[in-house]
């Protein structure tokens, strides 16, 4: 191993932090954020719709048109953003207004 590797080898080794020499470590930009498609199978399994108007009705009895991804728990993205990350999809993009069964309600901020 020349001298290069093996210091990041055991730097990666000590730290534990592989994901240091990944992006910007390296001087990598890291990776555009990935939109979330609704023909994504995960997405499909989950019923994930762009538009939470758009959501089967029949399929998905327990869901209104008032949840939406700005109000899940699992949207990361600012709350007037039109799109923004969802930790249920790793972090892929999905829409303001969108809706998929891994819904959680946001809890309200305590008075
Ligand atoms: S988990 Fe929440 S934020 Fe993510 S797609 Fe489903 S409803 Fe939207």
């Amino acid at each position: 191993m020349n001298s290069r590797r093996n210091f990041l080898f055991k730097l990666v080794a000590s730290t534990g932090t592989p994901a240091l020499l990944c992006g910007s470590a390296l001087g990598q930009a890291p990776p555009p954020p990935v939109k979330l498609e609704e023909t994504d199978p995960v997405a499909m399994a989950l019923g994930y719709k762009e538009d939470t108007t758009k959501v089967e009705a029949a399929k998905y009895p327990l869901h209104t048109v008032e949840q939406k991804c700005t109000g899940c728990a699992l949207y990361t993205g600012k709350p007037d953003a039109a799109t923004g990350p969802c930790t249920a999809f790793g972090g892929k993009i999905v829409t303001a207004n969108g809706w998929c069964a891994a819904f959680a309600k946001k809890p309200q901020p305590v008075k």
